[in-house]
C-alpha cells in the first residue's frame, strides 16, 4: 500500500513538472515576442534625501502588455535566454538619456540608479556600453549608480571584478542591492568595490510591525557595518511616515518606497520632479 501511494504521488509530481515546463516555455516565447515588440519600458521610483527632496530615481522595467508578470518573474527568463543583454543595453541607453534631461531641468536631481544583471557583468563589452551611453547623453559618470544584486551567479570572478573596478575608476557608483537577503551578504563586502549599500526591503517592511525591537537592532547593525566600510546607505521599501523617521534616525542617507511614490511612468516622474524638488515643497509635507 505504501508503495502504491508513493508511486501515485510520484505521478502527480511528474505532471506538475510537465505543467511547469509548459508554462515556462510559453512565458519564454511571450518574453521573446515582447522584446521584439518593444513592450518592455522603464518606470521610475523617486529616491529622496533625508529632507525629502527627490535626489534621484531607480529605473525599474515594466512589461507593457495585458496580463504580464512583474520583473521578478520575467527577468530570470531574459537572463536564461540571454535577452537581458540586449534589453539591458537599451535600458542603459534610454534611461541615461532621460536622466540627463532631468538633471538639466531639476537642480536637485543628482543620480539615476539602474539594476544590472550578473549576465551583463559577464559581458566583455559591458564597460564600453556604459561609456557609450554616458557619452551619447553627456551625463557625468558620477550621476550613474549601478545596482548589483547578490546572487549565486556572481562571485569574485576576476573579469567581473576588473569591470567593476574600471567602472568605479570612471566615477560610476556601485550599489549592493537587496543587502542581507543573499547567499553571502558579508563576503560581498570583502571583495566587491562598492559605494552604496541598499538595505533589503524585507528588513525595512518589518519596522512597520509592532514589537519590531529585534528588527530595529538588525537594521542598526547593518547601517553600522556600512558606515564602518565607508558606504552610504539607501533604505528601500519605506511604506509609512513612521518607518521613514526611524530609518533617518538610524542614519540612512536616502529613502525609497511607496510612502513617497510607487514606480511611475517617465511622464509621471517628470511631473513629480516639477512639484517635489524644491526645498519649499518637500515630499509628503502633510503626512510627516
Ligand atoms: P530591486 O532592484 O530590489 O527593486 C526594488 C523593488 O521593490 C521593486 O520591485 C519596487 O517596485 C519594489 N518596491 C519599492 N518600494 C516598495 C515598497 O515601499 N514596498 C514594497 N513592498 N515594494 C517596494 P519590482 O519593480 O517588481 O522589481 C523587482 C526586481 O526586479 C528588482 O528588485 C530588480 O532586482 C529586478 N529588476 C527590475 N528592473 C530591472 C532591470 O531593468 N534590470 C535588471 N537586471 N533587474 C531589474
Ligand atoms: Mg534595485
Ligand atoms: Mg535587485
Ligand atoms: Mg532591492
Amino acid at each position: 500500500h505504501v508503495r502504491e501511494r508513493g508511486s501515485s504521488s510520484l505521478r502527480r509530481f511528474d505532471a506538475d513538472i510537465a505543467d511547469q515546463l509548459e508554462r515556462r516555455k510559453q512565458l519564454a516565447l511571450r518574453v521573446r515576442q515582447g522584446v521584439a515588440r518593444r513592450e518592455f519600458v522603464p518606470f521610475f521610483q523617486p529616491i529622496v534625501s533625508r529632507n525629502r527632496n527627490i535626489v534621484g530615481a531607480e529605473a525599474l522595467l515594466r512589461w507593457q502588455a495585458p496580463d504580464t508578470p512583474g520583473p521578478a518573474e520575467f527577468i530570470p527568463y531574459m537572463e536564461e535566454q540571454g535577452l537581458i543583454r540586449e534589453v539591458g543595453r537599451q535600458m542603459l541607453h534610454d534611461v541615461i538619456h532621460t536622466a540627463a534631461r532631468w538633471r538639466r531641468t531639476h537642480e536637485s536631481f543628482q543620480s539615476i540608479s539602474i539594476n544590472v544583471s550578473p549576465v551583463q557583468l559577464r559581458e566583455e563589452a559591458f564597460v564600453s556600453h556604459v561609456i557609450q551611453a554616458l557619452e551619447a547623453s553627456d551625463l557625468p559618470a558620477g550621476c550613474l549608480i549601478l545596482e548589483i544584486t547578490e546572487s549565486l551567479y556572481i562571485s569574485a570572478e576576476k573579469p567581473v571584478l576588473d569591470r567593476l573596478a574600471r567602472l568605479r575608476q570612471l566615477g560610476v557608483r556601485l550599489a549592493l542591492d537587496d543587502f542581507g537577503t543573499g547567499y553571502s551578504a558579508l563576503s560581498y563586502l570583502q571583495w566587491m568595490p562598492l559605494d552604496i549599500l541598499k538595505i533589503d526591503k524585507s528588513f525595512v517592511l518589518k519596522l512597520a510591525e509592532e514589537h519590531s525591537g529585534r528588527d530595529i537592532t538588525i537594521v542598526r547593525a547593518i547601517i553600522q557595518i556600512a558606515q564602518a566600510c565607508g558606504l552610504a546607505v539607501t533604505a528601500e521599501g519605506i511604506e509609512t511616515p513612521e518607518v521613514a523617521s526611524i530609518m533617518c534616525e538610524l542614519g540612512a542617507h536616502t529613502l525609497q518606497g511607496y510612502h513617497f511614490s510607487r514606480p511611475v511612468s517617465e511622464d509621471a516622474m517628470t511631473s513629480l520632479l516639477h512639484t517635489h524638488t524644491t526645498p519649499e515643497v518637500p515630499f509628503n509635507t502633510l503626512t510627516d
